[in-house]
């Protein structure tokens, strides 16, 4: 079998054609955002341009079903990092969606309310490399795919899904390489250790002002 990433990368260019007869083209980037750092500002900006999207929301998890809630931050200030590090950047956008919703935040559930709330529109939902193998683990992943188009940023630890149904559907694409993660920014801080430019300024400082990751600790 040819591998996804081959084929998916070599069908990457059909996609990014514009169809004058379709909506919005729309990109959707999922996420714990615990917080969020300057890897997913550079993988939404990356897609949006090889895409030719006219806008990403940003969607933090109310409670992301794969990660144990006691250990999350609270939505609060994830929200709001969220919102600081999007601040400016006008096609980049903070979607309550999924907080506001509350409960466990399943993707498929976030997708159908966007399909009924932006008619016509083309949905895409990003996610990094290091997520696909995963898809197949997700609620509903044929739900998922037949709303929207799965997008892969590339990352070090990149998977190819094993399963047939789904591999072939992923589009990879080459954005640039950027390996910070949450949990890095985390261990970081509660090493003292510096976290510039791996998060934008502003929630540098909301993270300090807030004592958020250990960082309030004598
Ligand atoms: P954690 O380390 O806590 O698991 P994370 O850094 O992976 O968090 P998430 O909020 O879980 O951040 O990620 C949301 C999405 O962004 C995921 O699909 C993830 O694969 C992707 N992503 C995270 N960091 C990067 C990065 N540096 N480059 C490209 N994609 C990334």
């Amino acid at each position: 079998m040819m591998s996804c990433a081959l084929k998916c990368r070599a069908g990457s260019r059909t996609w990014t054609r514009r169809n004058p007869a379709v909506g919005e083209r729309l990109g959707v980037l999922g996420g714990t955002f615990d917080p969020i750092h300057c890897g997913h500002v550079l993988l939404a900006l990356s897609v949006r341009e090889l895409l030719d999207l006219d806008r990403i929301l940003f969607i933090p998890a109310a409670d992301p079903p794969h990660k144990r809630s006691d250990e999350i931050t609270d939505a609060i200030h994830r929200w709001r990092m969220v919102e600081l590090a999007l601040e400016g950047l006008d096609v980049l956008q903070p979607s309550r969606l999924e907080i506001d919703r509350g409960g466990t935040s399943y993707t498929v559930e976030t997708l159908r309310h966007l399909r009924s709330d932006h008619d016509g529109a083309e949905l895409h939902l990003i996610i990094g490399a290091d997520n696909v193998c995963d898809l197949s683990t997700w609620h509903d992943p044929e739900g998922i795919l037949q709303i929207a188009r799965v997008v892969a940023g590339a990352r070090r630890q990149s998977g190819v899904s094993d399963d047939d149904r789904f591999a072939d559907r992923i589009i990879h694409l080459d954005t640039p390489l950027f390996e910070v993660s949450s949990t890095t920014v985390r261990q970081r801080l509660r090493n003292h250790q510096p976290i510039r430019y791996l998060v934008p300024p502003s929630v540098e400082s909301y993270i300090l002002d807030n004592g958020l990751y250990g960082t309030g600790d004598s």
